[in-house]
């Protein structure tokens, strides 16, 4: 297997032009455990270690641009209280050694809908920049991962970056497993308010092909919020929103756990998130 190395962002996209089988590797830790399983067997790996600009984040006109290869652990010490909502979810990501390695654009890379990272990042209308040889574009990251381990990148992209504004209020995460640690989601959610914009943001994990958002759930919360008084937040609307929450979900049975139970989890995890992020925004 040849293994590539370039040693800045344009001989990376060149790289990626030349050998569209090559397979893209930042921290490694889904791609060794692949090549390790023998699930993959890429002509040529294409190492990108070495492009530090992409280890970068970067605040400019009120967005954050976080580049593909922030790890889990900066995404904690350096974003946590810009983006709350993303560290809470990175800190429950594997062990620190994963943290260490593992990147933000990894994880979208694999689209996995039980990973850890997309759900804070749709819930914040987060966009996915794409790069090649030829320019760069950019999507909502919702419209970036397609299915389970599927997305839109092309042969000739590498993910650059993910442009996501800092926290607008609160933002919640929550996550269930098996376990404390080293852990894929059994279901998790991701919430965000916005009160200048009355606006609430959500995103339910591994409980569909792809993360999603819970549309209804939204819409109902923002209209029943009391934005202006503050005042506490009602049983009934938590408990809408959390019914709201688990219908949008369309979980199935797996090894982690059945349809069923995600629902009534997610049911839980919503009501829990808003009365978190509700009591926060209003202390
Ligand atoms: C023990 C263990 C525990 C884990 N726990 C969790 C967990 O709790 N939550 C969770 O979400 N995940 C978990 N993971 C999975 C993994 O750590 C994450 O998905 C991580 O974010 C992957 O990042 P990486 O940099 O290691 O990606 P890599 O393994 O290097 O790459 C992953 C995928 O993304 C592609 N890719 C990487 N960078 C780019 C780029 N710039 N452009 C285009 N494609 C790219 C690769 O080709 C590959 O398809 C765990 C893994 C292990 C081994």
């Amino acid at each position: 297997m040849e293994l590539l190395q370039p040693d800045d962002w344009s001989e990376a996209l060149e790289l990626r032009a030349a050998h569209p089988g090559a397979l893209p590797l930042w921290g490694g830790t889904d791609v060794m455990v692949d090549l390790n399983f023998g699930r993959a067997r890429p002509e040529a790996i294409l190492d990108l270690t070495r492009v530090r600009e992409l280890a970068e984040w970067s605040e400019s006109d009120g967005t954050l641009r976080i580049g593909a290869g922030v790890s889990y652990t900066t995404a904690i010490a350096d974003l946590g209280e810009r983006l709350p909502g993303l560290a809470a979810a990175s800190r429950t990501v594997g062990s620190p050694q994963i943290r260490n390695r593992g990147t933000i654009g990894g994880n979208l890379g694999s689209s996995s809908p039980a990973g850890d990272a997309p759900p804070p990042l749709y819930a914040g209308d987060a966009e996915v920049e794409l790069a090649s040889a030829t320019g760069t574009r950019r999507l909502p990251v919702a419209e970036f991962i397609t299915g389970p381990k599927r997305n839109v990148l092309a042969p000739d992209e590498l993910i650059a970056a993910v442009h996501v504004r800092p926290t607008p209020g609160a933002q919640q995460f929550s996550k269930i497993g098996t376990r404390n640690a080293m852990v894929i989601a059994v279901c998790s959610f991701a919430l965000e308010l916005d009160p200048a914009a009355r606006r609430v943001g959500t995103c339910i994990g591994s409980a569909a092909p792809t993360p999603v958002r819970a549309g209804e759930a939204e819409a109902f919360a923002a209209e029943a919020l009391d934005w202006d008084g503050g005042g506490a937040l009602a049983p009934d609307t938590a408990a809408r929103f959390g019914q709201l929450v688990a219908e949008a979900a369309r979980p199935i049975d797996d090894v982690r756990g059945s349809a069923a139970y995600r629902r009534h989890a997610l049911s839980v995890l919503a009501r829990r998130t808003l009365s978190w992020a509700w009591s926060e925004q209003c202390a």
